[in-house]
């Protein structure tokens, strides 16, 4: 077939069959039974392995993660989890963490490696920190162009009322370059879900822009606000580009009751993002996903001030929500694959997503008999591959000389 500069061949894909892949312009141009395509500028063997899209790593916090530098003990909270001493917590360490920039590449490596190829990443903007985190995260945003496709959040992490100029620093955010604004807790850390809300989705409404608030309050309260949020969706024609992160309230639930809030926020198109946490309650994926609610998923916290976990990888979050929430079928875990997939590139409105022709040759390597095996095995040894390049292999990222873009130049350096 004409055109094609690289063939990616013997690629098992997510339905059973053996395909060669051609890419042309960093995109998707041919998919035919292995062996049919002769003419291509050049091959690439994938030997049989299960070839799946890049992770969408939907919510982390590229800022404030201490991956690659000296291990911060976690501190507990003095009497039960509480978000204003965990923010505290967050500011000493901070002060003593190595450069943001260095800790954001660490970051940024070890989900690369382990196949994310797109993300949403949160970035503290608020009295505390002012632009300067946001700032940062942009610089390096620039620098990881080629590797993976990075939207960024500005995320009020110590509360938008209780913070001194943060209506201000959010609307200066999203015309800095955050793609979306977000919020924090309306009803207990600001404690006034109308003036949160009416400056998240102000600075919405001004730039055209998405919205995705941080929600760990429980039962009633996060079912309350989540209907608050939902009916501002509605109100605005943001349907399809507002998210609710955590949203613990929904695991308090009993079913009918999930069900009707359920339906609710499937009807105004916002997406529920889980990480399937440890300890306490979170949203009822399979059954949200029944009503038709895009339920998204994200590493969040990688070895932070919240918690010490976190390893970057996409393909073991499936893994820890399908354990979760308790599903053992094919169908059911390759809905946890899926939400770590295509429902996570619905949910941050990604244009040409997927093992397709005309999408972007982003793409990852599995040593997987299908995909419940690789959900249940979690693999490594992947090789991934953004817009047709080799850009990790065997937990790497490959470093090219950003002059010449043609070839590897050197390997990352192991820490
Ligand atoms: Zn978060």
């Amino acid at each position: 077939m004409a055109g094609i500069e690289t063939l990616f061949t013997n690629a098992k894909l997510a339905d059973g069959t053996l395909k060669d892949i051609g890419v042309a312009g960093g995109r998707i141009v041919s998919i035919a039974p292995a062996g049919a395509v002769q003419d291509a500028a050049a091959q690439v063997d994938i030997g049989g392995a299960l070839l799946v899209p890049g992770f969408v790593e939907g919510h982390i916090h590229l800022d404030t993660s201490f991956y690659g530098d000296k291990w911060i003990p976690h501190k507990a909270c003095t009497d039960g989890f509480d978000v204003h001493e965990r923010v505290a917590f967050q500011a000493e360490n901070m002060a003593q963490a190595a450069p943001m920039d260095e800790r954001a590449r660490n970051q940024l490596d070890l989900c690369i490696a382990n196949g994310s190829l797109q993300m949403r990443s949160h970035v503290m903007v608020d009295g505390s920190v002012g632009l300067k985190s946001l700032e940062t995260i942009l610089r390096v945003r620039e620098e990881y162009r080629d590797l993976i496709d990075i939207q960024l959040v500005a995320f009020p992490q110590s509360g938008i009322l209780k913070s001194p100029g943060t209506p201000a620093l959010l609307d200066e955010a999203v015309s800095m370059g955050a793609d979306l604004v977000g919020g924090l807790d309306p009803a207990s850390f600001d404690r006034d879900v109308n003036g949160h809300l009416d400056v998240v989705f102000g600075v919405a409404e001004c730039h055209g822009v998405g919205v995705d608030i941080h929600l760990h309050d429980f039962g009633s309260l996060g079912a309350f606000t989540i209907e608050e949020i939902c009916a501002r969706t509605v109100a605005l024609g943001l349907q399809g580009r507002v998210a609710i992160s955590h949203a613990y309230g929904l695991g308090d639930l009993d079913t009918d009751a999930a069900r009707r809030i359920g339906g609710g926020i499937a009807a105004a198109g916002v997406s529920i993002m889980t990480n399937a946490p440890g300890n306490h309650a979170f949203p009822p994926v399979a059954l949200l996903r029944a009503e038709g609610v895009t339920v998204f998923a994200g590493s969040d916290n990688i070895r932070d001030s919240w918690w010490p976990y976190g390893d970057g990888d996409m393909l073991g979050r499936a893994m820890m929500i399908g354990y979760r929430s308790g599903f053992y079928t094919d169908d059911e875990l390759s809905a946890a694959f899926d939400v770590v997939t295509y429902t996570g590139a619905k949910a941050l409105g990604l244009e040409g997503y997927g093992i397709a022709i005309g999408a972007k040759a982003d793409f990852v390597t599995l040593a997987a008999e299908h995909v419940p095996e690789a959900v249940v095995a979690v693999p490594k040894g992947r090789r991934v591959f953004k817009g047709g390049r080799l850009v990790a292999e065997n937990e790497r990222v490959i470093r090219y000389d950003a002059l010449s873009r043609r070839g590897p130049a050197s390997a990352r350096l192991d820490r």
